[in-house]
């Protein structure tokens, strides 16, 4: 891999670090990153902590936990030693494991972390979380599944088998990792962060002082297919008495399963994105190949039932501009159409090429034209910013380059796309 990488920082212009951090470790000890109250609390039950002292003690390792972030029980100062070391011996707080790291010159990090297979002596498993800081906000792209079973034909996770679906630990985990690494716990020193590179609005502490302001679930995998651990994991990260990510500022977005699309608004309350892509099912039923099973209708039913949906807390309707595919204005008008009356934003994504791609990006004239209708509609046209102008320069030239990066490249533009 690291190859690759070499080859890849050549070829993308502001591509500054790649540094392989820690070798694996199968873990021996299950984690407490992750875990809910009551999970905290039946983890104490096994080690024998009274019932009448677990309410208090999970408040203790809540905080230290999601508030001050440590990495070891031994910082846990409020808690007896006793109970550290009973911890220590059962349990540990890692977090996923960080392969490598790259920084680009505006600041995007992305991290590629290792978690464990699912049966023992199996290779372990990778999945990527990107960083993403802007003025006023640092936005954080995490994955819910190793890989993915659906196959959207322009989407590269499609093309990888599913491994597994990650546990709310780990999509917690990566959370974890990404304020670690940018030293975004109250109380630890700031990381020494490479200067040199650093773009405009690049590594500067954002709202309250904290890097990673928003989350958006737009890594690898449909998190609506893992909906017990992406809703497990999100309600501890938005938590008020810990990692405290409001739930306006985190989306999860979906291809369209629509049965747990009410449940998304019902049991988790965050802000939902759905991958649209096409007007009509005979091209949806193509490019995104679930609308067999839920087509247009359906979904759009899903989106206008959503619980808690209104004029504040609209859905994000995503859009991939495939070229002589979905781009014409025929089907810019008729996304106009068939949105109304759904309190919605529109976020085009200009299509990320990657290896053995059957898609090009459409041109930027159309896009922009494509753009012009949804903004004369009513809708924020959301292409672009000039960060994503540069981005989308990088569309064509990232055909040369590899799939990791493209990869990076493609998940910087859609988090882009949601934090406007
Ligand atoms: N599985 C979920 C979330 C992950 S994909 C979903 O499909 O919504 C996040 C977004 O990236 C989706 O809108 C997806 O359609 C889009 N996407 C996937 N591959 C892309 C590519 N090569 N270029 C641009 N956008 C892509
Ligand atoms: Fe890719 Fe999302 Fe489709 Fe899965 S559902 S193949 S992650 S676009």
């Amino acid at each position: 891999m690291n190859t690759d990488l070499e080859a890849a920082a050549a070829v993308i212009p502001g591509f500054v670090e790649k540094a392989p951090l820690e070798r694996y470790v199968d873990p021996d000890r299950p984690s407490l990153v992750g875990r809910s109250r009551a999970e905290l609390a039946a983890a104490l039950g096994e080690l024998g902590v009274p019932q009448a002292q677990r309410k208090m003690r999970v408040q203790q390792l809540w905080h230290w936990l999601y508030v001050r972030g440590v990495t070891s029980f031994d910082a846990m100062t409020s808690i007896s030693k006793e109970l550290r070391a009973a911890l220590e011996q059962r349990f540990t707080v890692a977090r996923p494991e960080v392969v490598a790291e790259q920084v680009s010159v505006d600041g995007t990090r992305k991290w590629l972390l290792r978690l464990p297979g699912e049966n023992p002596n199996e290779r372990p498993h990778e999945v990527e979380c990107v960083y993403i800081p802007e003025t006023g906000r640092g936005t954080l792209c995490i994955s819910s599944q190793v890989g993915c079973t659906l196959n959207c034909t322009f989407c590269h996770t499609g093309t990888q088998r599913l491994v597994r679906n990650l546990t709310a630990g780990e999509i917690v985990g990566q959370i974890m990792v990404a304020r670690d690494r940018l030293g975004d716990w109250p109380g630890l020193p700031l990381p020494a962060l490479p200067r040199e590179g650093r773009g405009d609005g690049a590594i500067v502490p954002t709202d309250g002082g904290r890097f990673v302001t928003n989350i958006v679930m737009m890594g690898m995998g449909e998190p609506l297919y893992n909906f017990e651990a992406v809703r497990d994991a999100l309600l501890v990260v938005a938590d008020n008495e810990g990692i405290a990510i409001s739930k306006r500022k985190i989306t999860v977005s979906t291809s369209g399963v629509v049965p747990n699309i009410r449940r998304t608004g019902e049991e988790i309350g965050v802000m939902l994105a759905v991958s649209l892509h096409a007007v009509r099912n005979d091209l949806r039923n193509e490019l995104v190949p679930l609308n067999r099973k839920y087509p247009i209708e359906a979904l759009l039913e899903a989106c206008r039932t959503y619980p808690g949906l209104t004029n504040a807390k609209r859905i994000t309707f995503e859009y991939v501009m495939l070229k002589d595919v979905n781009d014409s204005l025929a089907d810019a008008r008729a996304l106009v159409r068939l949105l109304a009356g759904i309190p919605a934003k529109i976020n085009l994504i200009p299509f990320n090429p990657w290896p053995g791609a059957i898609h090009e990006c459409s041109d930027w004239e159309t896009i922009e034209k494509f753009s012009a209708v949804v903004f004369n509609a009513g809708y924020s046209a959301p292409v672009r910013t000039p960060r994503g102008r540069d981005i989308l320069a990088a569309c064509g030239q990232l055909k040369s380059a590899t799939e990791k990066l493209s990869a990076r490249e493609r998940m910087a533009l859609r988090a882009m796309a949601m934090t406007e």
